[in-house]
């Protein structure tokens, strides 16, 4: 067996760019690389490595496979893993790795059937794929007598990837999430509530390669400053997936005083969201972000309906990304478990817009009317004295 773990990493959606592939590929090393480097050891580095359209990873047994399968399917970019062996091309090694490889299967799992199925890179090799799948078939049989073989449905399917010099032997994909490396796409910036939506938003952008940095707004003393704690923590998991970002923390209550004060209750949500929009497009400016990207949902809420969701948008320039516009609450909930977000994002703390919320909020605004009621808050004055007290904090992942 090899000294050292390999595991084989394929790119997914990145094999289908033309010629900015081996830029994409480049990115998409460097983030593993750099995901990698949480549990590497300085005295014992981990290699990363492109070869003929995979990237190959190599771990000192000494690191547990589970902890470099787990940092690299975080990875944007990353179609599936494969821990593999790596034998030489002949038909003799390959064969003395596939026995090798399913006795320890046969031993550790207990399976009693298999099937070969072989791919041949190496097209200058002389034996074709079929032939590969049965020669190397016919030795395992030899090799692992209690092991049959089962075309149909097979407790092991045994993979041999056969090219020029090396050649690799697994019989498990793991999936990534796919997607883009990180840096490939521009900059976002993240409405980040505390509720199970934003999350999800931040880190669907995230995956197609889009940077993200991150604004909250709170209503302190009215919200808490656990409610504060969970944006961090929600944002330190969303930092998991996409290293270190910036996150500006405002008080948004100045503001939300002044609405109360000057408009119509049941306008209340509408007009906080587009000062909150407003606040996110000066910080995106400020930043060098290309686009706001909120955790807004086709009709979820009133301040969500096709006639809010105009009047929210006019209030700024820049694209609003809503990735989760058409998807349904549910399978929004199933992702927020899925990347990890959703267990704190249920905490009951409450968010800055439940503060104020109006009893009866309008579902079919009149853009015209909000723009009249708006008319009496001195927009920039409220605008510049909510980021007089920004504070930014560096977010990291654990
Ligand atoms: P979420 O689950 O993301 O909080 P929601 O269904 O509660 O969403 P709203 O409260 O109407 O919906 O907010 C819509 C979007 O506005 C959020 O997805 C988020 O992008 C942004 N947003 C809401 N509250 C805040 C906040 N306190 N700070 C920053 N952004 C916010
Ligand atoms: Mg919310």
């Amino acid at each position: 067996m090899n000294e050292q773990n390999i595991f084989i990493v394929r790119c997914g959606e990145i094999a289908l760019k033309g010629l900015n592939k081996p830029y994409f590929e480049r990115m998409l090393v460097e983030r593993i690389r750099k995901n990698l480097k949480k549990i590497e050891r300085s005295d014992i580095p981990i290699d990363v490595k492109r070869h003929e359209g995979l990237i190959f990873v190599r771990s000192d047994k000494s690191y547990d496979e589970g902890d470099v399968i787990g940092e690299i399917s975080k990875v944007f970019g990353v179609a599936s893993i494969s821990p593999a062996v790596e034998t030489e091309s002949n038909l003799d090694a390959i064969g003395e790795a596939a026995v090798k490889y399913m006795l320890d299967l046969i031993q550790n799992k207990g399976i009693k059937t298999f099937k070969v199925e072989a791919k041949r890179a190496d097209k200058d090799f002389p034996v074709k794929s079929p032939d590969i799948a049965r020669i190397v078939g016919a030795k395992v049989l030899i090799g692992c007598k209690v092991l049959k073989v089962d075309v149909h449905n097979p407790d092991v399917l045994l993979f041999v990837d056969l090219r020029r010099g090396i050649s690799y032997i697994y019989d498990t994909k793991i999936s990534g999430f796919g997607g883009l490396p990180l840096g490939t796409n521009g900059k976002g910036m993240i409405l980040l509530s505390g509720g199970i939506d934003s999350p999800v938003a931040a880190w669907m952008m995230a995956k197609r390669g889009m940077m993200i940095e991150a604004v909250h707004f709170h209503s302190y003393p009215y919200t808490s400053e656990r409610a504060r704690d969970k944006v961090i923590e929600l944002a330190t998991i969303i930092a998991s997936y996409c290293g270190n970002f910036k996150m500006h923390i405002v008080n948004l209550l100045p503001i939300q005083e002044e609405i109360v004060k000057n408009c119509r209750e049941e306008e209340t949500t509408l007009h906080v969201r587009r000062f909150m929009m407003r606040i996110a497009e000066l910080l995106a400016n400020q930043n060098r972000a290309e686009m706001l990207i909120t955790g807004e949902n086709l009709g979820q809420v009133a301040s969500q309906t096709a006639e809010a969701l105009v009047v929210t948008d006019q209030s700024v320039k820049l694209p609003v990304m809503r990735p989760l516009i058409a998807m349904d609450k549910v399978d929004i909930m199933d992702k927020a478990r899925e990347i990890g977000t959703y267990e704190t994002s249920i905490q009951p703390y409450e968010d800055c817009c439940t503060v104020f919320l109006p009893k009866h909020p309008v579902t079919k605004p009149k853009l015209q009317k909000i723009l009249e009621s708006e008319s009496k808050l001195d927009v920039r004055a409220l605008i510049e004295k909510a980021l007089a007290s920004k504070e930014t904090i560096m977010i990291k992942p654990e």
